[in-house]
C-alpha cells in the first residue's frame, strides 16, 4: 500500500499528540496516528527488558537511542493499516531526521508530504506541561532538559525540510479546535 506520511514536531506541551489524535479520529477511514512518545511508552508498560532501557531515557528528558527509535518508527509505518500516517514527535534529532531519509530512499512506496511544527514560546510549553504532570518526567528540571534537546537540532532539522519545500509552521498558542482547524487543512491540502 502506499502511504503518505505527515510527521509533527513541536516542543513538549505543544499540544502536537493531542492535535494529532483529534485528526486522525475524526478521519479514521484514511487517517492513522501515532505518537512516538506513546510508542516508546507502551514498550515500557509491556514490561520488557526493552522497555527497561527506554523507562531510563524517558524518565531523563533524554533521547532513547537512535536504533530504537527507528525501529518503532518503522514498525508503525509497516503496520499502519491506513493510507495517511502522522507521526508526531518524530525526528527530534538530526541523526534521526537523516536515518528517515535513508529509509525513505529504500522505500519509494513511502511518501514523506509534509512536516509540520508546532509553535509554543518556552513559558507557555512549561505552564502547560507542569500543569498538566503525566508522569515522572513532568517536572521542572527534567522539562528544562527536555526544551533543550528538543531545541539543539531544530534549527538544522527546520532547514532540511525547509529546502524540500515540506515544513509548515502553525501557531500552537490558540484553542485545540484553531490549531486542529489549520493542521487539518494543512493534511487535506497533502492528500
Ligand atoms: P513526548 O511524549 O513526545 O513528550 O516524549 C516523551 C519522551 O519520549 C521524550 O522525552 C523522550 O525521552 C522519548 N522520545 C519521544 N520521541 C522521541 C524521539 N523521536 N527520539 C528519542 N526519544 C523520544
Amino acid at each position: 500500500m502506499k502511504k503518505k506520511l505527515f510527521l509533527i514536531i513541536g516542543a513538549p506541551g505543544s499540544g502536537k499528540t493531542t492535535d494529532a489524535e483529534i485528526i486522525a479520529k475524526k478521519n479514521s477511514d484514511t487517517i492513522i496516528h501515532y505518537s512516538t512518545g506513546d510508542l516508546l511508552r507502551e514498550e515500557v508498560a509491556s514490561g520488557s527488558e526493552l522497555g527497561r532501557e527506554i523507562k531510563s531515557y524517558i524518565d531523563n528528558g533524554k533521547l532513547v537511542p537512535l536504533n530504537i527509535v527507528i525501529n518503532t518508527i518503522k514498525n508503525a509505518i509497516e503496520k499502519a493499516d491506513k493510507p495517511v500516517v502522522i507521526i508526531d514527535g518524530f525526528p527530534r534529532s538530526v541523526e534521526q531526521m537523516k536515518a528517515l531519509d535513508e529509509m525513505l530512499k529504500e522505500n519509494p512506496q513511502i511518501e514523506l508530504v509534509k512536516v509540520i511544527e508546532v509553535e509554543v514560546s518556552e513559558d507557555v510549553a512549561r505552564e502547560r506541561v507542569l500543569g498538566r504532570a503525566r508522569g515522572a518526567d513532568d517536572n521542572e528540571e527534567v522539562f528544562n532538559n527536555r526544551m533543550k534537546v528538543y531545541l539543539e537540532p531544530l534549527a538544522e532539522i527546520e532547514k532540511f525540510y525547509e529546502a524540500q519545500n515540506k515544513l509548515v509552521k502553525i501557531n500552537g498558542e490558540r484553542s485545540i479546535e484553531e490549531i486542529v482547524e489549520d493542521m487539518e487543512k494543512e493534511i487535506k491540502a497533502g492528500i
